[in-house]
């Protein structure tokens, strides 16, 4: 049996223990060392050495092996052939992009993205590379179906969405993309691959920023793509050795420890989303919740089809407030901090003004200024308390 099939056989706790560690062959510890060296031992003749080689064990600009140890686990996790982890969420999608898309070629995506695609696509691709964008609502399929074009090579995605948890159906996506000889890569970073498996429903490429769920403690950044090997050796390649947005291997054995807890960690995060998104629903001061795992949310039943755990720790709502009183909610919250960023142990909560310059991609209700939530793994009564607190503090009840 293959170590891929042997994989295959594996529960998700189990792959998210052991895969990409082993004892230590030189002195058996039973956790593979950081191994913090960028430069690796030359064969007796380096004449014929690929400077540029990703293979590893040469540069670690090329690849450390921290890193390799972290590609094995997030490949299994995702279901996917093979990984790359890079420096940032960021750095994942940048490489992706550059690595696939040359001038003259059209891409589409999502118009709830997170905000580097739209800087990146929008504003220096286009520019800078000659590369055609169309922002499109990926949840209207018709909508994707009528942007393509001849020379259409890429649809991206993002399922939830940031921030507003719209859902899209990826499976129907991937057959509008492949059936018109177009790759699709999906931003899994708000399910997280516990919750949801793009590469399963079809995608080409699931993206992750590892410094979200995937490391869960908000003390290392980290980015993967997860697909197969013949694109993700032309990234690795260019993203590494000639972009240099290599993971450093302190943050790939940080991320490395922190995914062990991913399965349990996610058990509490999809709890608590759900219990506080319904919780929120039916406070008269709310104006909206947006949640996947909410009967009321439009995305609802292919969320259900496609997010087999459940819906993640993020949501975001609305208050029937002034702008003002957005700010003073939030400096009565004594447990959720005010920070951007989610999937951490602890909650965390940002207020987007009514100013964000791509409010026009959004629904209506998010035109008002919206509180963008990651609710932590803690106490779903606390976490309650502490939002109820602020409801009463603020004089909103
Ligand atoms: C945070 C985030 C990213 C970017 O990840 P970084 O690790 O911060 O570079 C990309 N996509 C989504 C959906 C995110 O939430």
């Amino acid at each position: 049996m293959s170590k891929k099939e042997l994989e295959k056989q594996l529960g998700f706790q189990t792959l998210s223990v052991h895969l990409g560690n082993a004892p230590d062959s030189e002195t058996g510890a039973i956790q593979h060392p950081i191994t913090m060296a960028n430069s690796y031992l030359l064969p007796y003749d380096p004449t014929d050495v690929n400077w540029s080689s990703s293979s590893g064990h040469l540069y670690t600009r090329n690849g450390g092996v921290n890193q390799k140890y972290l590609e094995e686990k997030i490949a299994a996790l995702e279901g996917g052939e093979d990984c790359v982890v890079l420096a940032s969420g960021v750095a994942a999608l940048s490489g992706l992009f550059f690595a696939l898309l040359k001038s003259g070629d059209h891409v589409i995506f999502s118009s709830v993205t997170y905000i580097a695609v739209y800087r990146l696509l929008n504003e220096l691709f286009n520019t800078k590379f000659n590369i055609e964008t169309t922002i499109v609502d990926t949840s209207d399929l018709d909508a994707v179906r009528a942007a393509i074009q001849p020379n259409t090579r890429l649809i991206h995605t993002e399922s939830p969405g940031n921030p507003t948890l719209g859902i899209t159906d990826i499976a129907a996506l991937a057959e509008i993309a492949h059936q018109n000889d177009i790759l699709l890569s999906v931003d899994n970073t708000f399910a997280s691959p516990y919750n949801q498996r793009p590469i399963e429903l079809g995608a080409d490429f699931s993206i992750e920023s590892l410094t979200k769920y995937i490391n869960g403690h908000g003390d290392a950044m980290g980015g993967s793509i997860t697909g197969k090997t013949k694109y993700l050796d032309i990234i690795r390649a260019q993203s590494q050795v000639n972009l240099g947005a290599t993971i450093s291997p302190f943050n790939a054995w940080l991320i490395m420890r922190g995914s062990v807890t991913l399965p349990l960690r996610m058990k509490q995060h999809n709890r608590n989303g759900l219990a506080i998104a319904e919780w929120l629903e039916q406070q008269p001061a709310v104006s909206f919740v947006a949640y996947p795992g909410l009967k009321s949310s439009k995305g609802y039943d292919i969320a259900q089809k496609q997010m087999t755990n459940g819906f993640g720790g993020v949501l975001s709502f609305g208050l029937k407030a002034d702008h003002d009183t957005y700010n003073r909610f939030v400096s009565k919250l004594k447990l959720i901090t005010s920070a951007v960023s989610l999937g951490h142990d602890e909650s965390l909560i940002v207020f987007i003004g009514e100013n964000d310059e791509r409010q026009y991609l959004y629904p209506d209700e998010f035109h008002h200024g919206f509180f963008r939530l990651s609710i932590g793994i803690e106490d779903t009564e606390d976490l309650i308390n502490d939002l109820k607190n602020a409801f009463a503090e603020t004089g909103l009840q």
